[in-house]
Parts: C-alpha cells; structure tokens; sequence
C-alpha cells in the first residue's frame, strides 16, 4: 500500500519516485484525502530535490488526468498554441496570435489572468468593451472554424490539480521550481488540445528563471514533456531584463498591441513576436524554413491581414471593434504623470519585475488571485535600454486613478530606472531555441 509520508519520505531523501506512487498523491491531493499539510511537504520536498524527466512526465500526466482535455477534433487543421512563462509589457499572444492565424495556422489558445508583477492576456481582452472570454466548447470550436483564432479562458475543468497545486505554491514559497513550473505549464497546454505547441521562456530579472541555465533546463524540460505526449513543442528563450514592448497595464497594451498590427510596434516586441511566429507556422506545416515563416508574418503585418483578423476575432466575441482604432472607448486613467529626465543620459537598466509590481500596485494586477484590477491604469515606457534621454523629455508615463497610489510609487518606479552618461549596448534579445531534444543557441 503506497502511504503519502513514504511518498514525501522518497522524495525528500532524492528517491526517484514511480508512476503509481504521483498518480496517488496527486489524486489524494486533488480528493482531499491528502491533506494540504502532507502536499505542502512534497511540495518542498520537490523543490529541493527536484525531479527526473521520467517523474515529471508522469507529474504532468497525472494533472491532465485529473481534468478533461479539451476535444479540439472539430477543427480543421494542425491547432497551433503558444504560451509565456510570464513577462511584462509583454503583448506578445495578442500580435503574434492574429498574425499566424492569418497566415492560415487555427488558434484555439486557453490563456490565463496576470498574476504579481506579470500580465495575463484574458485580463488585456477584458478591456476592449463588449468582449466575453468565458464561452461554451462549442461556441469556442465555432469560432475557430469560421475566424481561424479564438482566445479565451481556461475552463473550470482544466487541469484542476494546477489550480489546487498552484494556490499551495504560491503561500510555501515552491513557485519557482522548475519541474513544478514545467508540470504546470505543461499540463494546461495538453490539455488545452492543440496539437503543436511553442513556449516563449522568459529569462532574467523579470522572469521565473534569472539565469539562462536554469532558463534552459525549463526549457528541455517543457519540450521533453511535449514531445513525449505526442505533441511538437518548441521553446524560444527570450530576454525578460527589461519591460519587452513599452505598454504595462491592460488597455495599454492592447493599444501598444493594435498599434504593433498597424506597423508601428517597438522593434523588441515584433522581434519576439516574428520568432515566436515563425517557429509557430513551422510546427503548423505552413511554412518550410524559418525565413519563408518570417517572411509570410511580415506579408500579413504590411498588409493589415493580422490587424483584421484581430478584429474578426474581438467581433466574434462580442467586443467593440472600434475600440481598436480609437483607443478612446477603452478603459481611460484620469491621471497621466510625465517622470522626465533631470539631465542628459543613456538608459542602463529598466527593472522590469519592479515596474510590473508598480502596475500592479497602480491597480493593473493582482497580489492574490481573488484581487480585484483597474483595466485603464499602469504605465508607458518611453525609453529602452540603450536609448539616449535629453534632459527635460520623458522616460515613464505613469496612468493612474488614485493620486496617492501614484505618489507612493513614483519613488520605485525612479528606482527601477538605472542610468549611465556613457554609452549602454542593447542586450541580447532572443538567447537560444529548444527543439527536438536539442538547445542551439543564437
Ligand atoms: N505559469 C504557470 O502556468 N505555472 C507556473 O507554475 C508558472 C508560470
Ligand atoms: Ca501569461
């Protein structure tokens, strides 16, 4: 007979644990015949002792078994999803999504809420009026079928041991391990029902993983779980130093986003987006070679096709598409405070986990997860690493709706802003990709 404290006994003496014995603790933790305390335990007992690729592949299995796997038979095609490991100012899903869709690839993508110092795409949609992200299976396939891209959130039934596993994590200080993260990710993304699937990994001060190594063993680990499941999975490292785009908060990035598909996006953010894309119409069968994908994404940027069918997609969901061309009818701050320059420098650092927690202090995010949000506030960046400040311009634009709030984070968000009088290189933006069990680095 398997007991849990011989489970947690394994585990916490670096015992490799079998397939039976995951399968019950997990069950048992998800029926609440294992209490938290014995879950929190494993929980730590895994943090530092860490799991082999064959446990966290039976970790994973065992989470998507205790839900339902979203049936996604009733759409034509190769179904391509794509997934963050969490960034900020990080628009990504809502450019490259549209863009891939319209080069012919059907996205029927399961996204989250932002959560801490990073964002969430359902919370982005959210602020164009009208749009419902809660839609039935059938609504959801429909969509799809008829637009060829659909975003909307995970249901209730999606991998319940996460939301268990996760709200455990979160208060035992066991988040950021990498087979609990990989298992995590992993599992909603099986379970989600694509069939080939492209992980954007966030590496540095705003990511999970601060160093490329640990980015990396996230990364092959992820993959391995993908692959061994039956699906094409591969894995972008990109730089999560500094904010990626410019917007951070939830009306402001679905301007920034809007504004990428009309052509005028920050060059970070359409770079992640074109690799990300890239690899995404590679493993859908659309394009042979990465600069044939690199190129189509370009074709349906120049031409409005990846803004149109944003907007196909916003109308099908019920929202207001002419909120996509005047930004007036989203969610509006009442304040807009300038941080300007005091002298002339160049950027060295922007601390991109700081001013996430600054929106997110603003009211753009959550500390915990039942926290309510204010879709107009949170910030612009308007001056990247590298750049060069004249005295007297602006480098934040702050959105906010409470005075005092906007005081009480003026003085962090300075913080976050390092700079130098002599000349800062741009940092490496796109690190490495994963893919069929092997890292190439770029
Ligand atoms: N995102 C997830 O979905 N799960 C994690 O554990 C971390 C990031
Ligand atoms: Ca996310």
């Amino acid at each position: 007979m398997i007991r849990a404290v011989d489970v947690i006994r394994k585990k916490r003496d670096g015992v490799p644990l079998g397939d039976d014995e995951i399968d019950y603790f997990l069950k048992g933790c998800c029926s609440g015949d294992i209490p938290d305390y014995q879950t929190a335990a494993f929980l730590m007992a895994t943090y530092f002792r860490g799991m082999n690729e064959k446990e966290v592949f039976s970790l994973t299995d065992s989470m998507v078994r205790s839900g339902k796997v979203v049936d996604l038979s009733g759409i034509k095609g190769t179904k391509v999803d794509k997934h963050s490991t969490g960034g900020v100012a990080d628009t990504t899903t809502l450019v490259v999504c549209p863009l891939v869709a319209s080069c012919g690839a059907p996205i029927a993508k399961m996204s989250g809420r932002g959560l801490g110092h990073t964002g969430g795409t359902l919370d982005k949609l959210e602020a164009i009026p009208g749009m419902k992200v809660s839609l039935t299976l059938d609504e959801f396939v429909n969509i799809v079928n008829s637009v060829g891209i659909s975003i909307i959130s995970q249901t209730d039934d999606l991998v319940p041991a996460d939301k268990k596993l996760y709200s455990l994590r979160d208060v035992t200080a066991t988040v950021d391990s990498i087979p609990l993260i990989a298992s995590s990710v992993m599992s909603k993304k099986i379970a989600g029902g694509s069939d080939v699937i492209v992980l954007d990994v966030k590496v540095g001060k705003g990511a999970f993983m601060k160093d490329l190594k640990d980015a990396m063993a996230l990364a092959k680990m992820m993959v391995n779980i993908g692959e061994t499941s039956g699906r094409r999975t591969v894995a972008v490292l990109t730089d999560m130093n500094q904010p990626l785009g410019r917007a951070i908060g939830n009306s402001l990035e679905v301007i920034e986003a809007c504004e990428a598909l009309k052509g005028r996006g920050p060059s970070e953010l359409m770079e992640v987006c074109l690799a990300l894309g890239s690899y995404m119409l590679i493993l859908a069968g659309i394009a042979q070679s990465f600069d044939i994908a690199s190129k189509m994404l370009q074709d349906a940027l120049v031409s409005g096709r990846g803004m149109d069918k944003l907007k196909e997609m916003v109308k099908a969901q019920g929202g207001d598409i002419n909120a996509l061309e005047d930004y007036s009818l989203l969610p509006q701050a009442k304040i807009k405070y300038e941080l300007k320059a005091q002298e002339d420098f160049y950027i060295s650092e922007l601390d991109a986990e700081k001013l996430g927690l600054c929106a997110m202090k603003l009211g753009a995010g959550r500390a915990k997860k039942e926290d309510k949000i204010d879709l107009a506030v949170g910030m612009v960046v308007n001056k990247k690493v590298g750049d060069y400040v004249s005295s007297g311009e602006s480098v934040v634009t702050i959105h906010g709706n409470d005075e005092r709030l906007v005081e009480e984070v003026l003085p962090e968000i300075k913080s976050a802003v390092k700079t130098s009088k002599q000349k800062v290189a741009k940092g490496k933006l796109i690190h490495a990709v994963v893919q069929r069990g092997l890292a190439q680095f770029l």
